[in-house]
């Protein structure tokens, strides 16, 4: 895919931000997503619903946060700043409400080894961040440390965040951790879950990078 253009990206953030809503994971103009670009990334713009957003809507954003737009970027876009700065194998990020994955950050409950699935997450849980008011800085550096060595968190009393080598990996993350989440909160109606042993989690996350979309390590290009 390398040689995609900056318009080739921002057509792919309007497509992605159109599944949003069917894949069960945002409602509204909740959530948002980005994709590596350049020395910054392209952002879906604030408060604009997904079905009306052009590729021409789409901000690039610098790594100082500045932006040359008419829109303003997602009002997360510090935290997609940070993410892309810490992280150098994260190409997309994906913030969304689904309703399990913020049920469960509503009770401040971490994700643990609950199916080998939880490989997704790149380590054995999917943690959720401490709490604080959407679009601050203190946000960005609480869901950084959340997802220290994972691909994947969930954010207190908001919803989640998945991150990918690329849109589609990101998108499909996003949408396994909804289904561990949803999992997650049927067993604990049933009874108590067995977690798998680190053993198991182990053995699960060595066979899992050459699973399906893992085994596409392709980053998004950056240009
Ligand atoms: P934006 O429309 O500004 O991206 O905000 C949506 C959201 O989910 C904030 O956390
Ligand atoms: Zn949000």
């Amino acid at each position: 895919m390398s040689g995609s253009s900056e318009r080739a990206l921002r057509e792919e953030i309007v497509a992605y931000g159109l599944k949003l809503t069917p894949s069960g994971l945002s409602q509204g103009t909740s959530g948002n997503l980005s994709i590596r670009c350049g020395a910054g990334f392209l952002v879906t713009p604030s408060g604009i619903p997904y079905g009306e957003i052009t590729p021409e809507d789409v901000v690039f954003v610098d790594m100082d946060g500045r932006y040359d737009h008419p829109r303003r970027p997602s009002s997360e876009w510090r935290f997609h700043r940070d993410i892309y700065a810490a992280r150098p194998d994260v190409h997309a990020v994906v913030h969304a409400h689904p309703p399990y994955s913020t049920a469960l950050a509503i009770c401040r409950r971490d994700i643990p080894a609950i199916h080998y699935m939880i490989a997704v997450s790149g380590g054995d849980s999917i943690r959720c961040s401490d709490y604080y008011t959407y679009g601050t800085q203190e946000l960005s550096d609480a869901v950084v440390r959340a997802l220290d060595g994972r691909m994947a968190c969930l954010m207190a009393n908001h919803g989640m965040i998945a991150t990918g080598a690329n849109a589609e990996q990101a998108m499909w993350r996003a949408v396994e951790v909804e289904t561990l989440a949803r999992q997650y909160t049927l067993a604990l109606q049933i009874g108590t879950p067995v977690l798998l042993t680190d053993a198991e989690v182990t053995q699960a996350l060595e066979k899992f990078g050459n699973y399906g979309l893992m085994s596409k390590q392709t980053a998004t290009p950056t240009h």
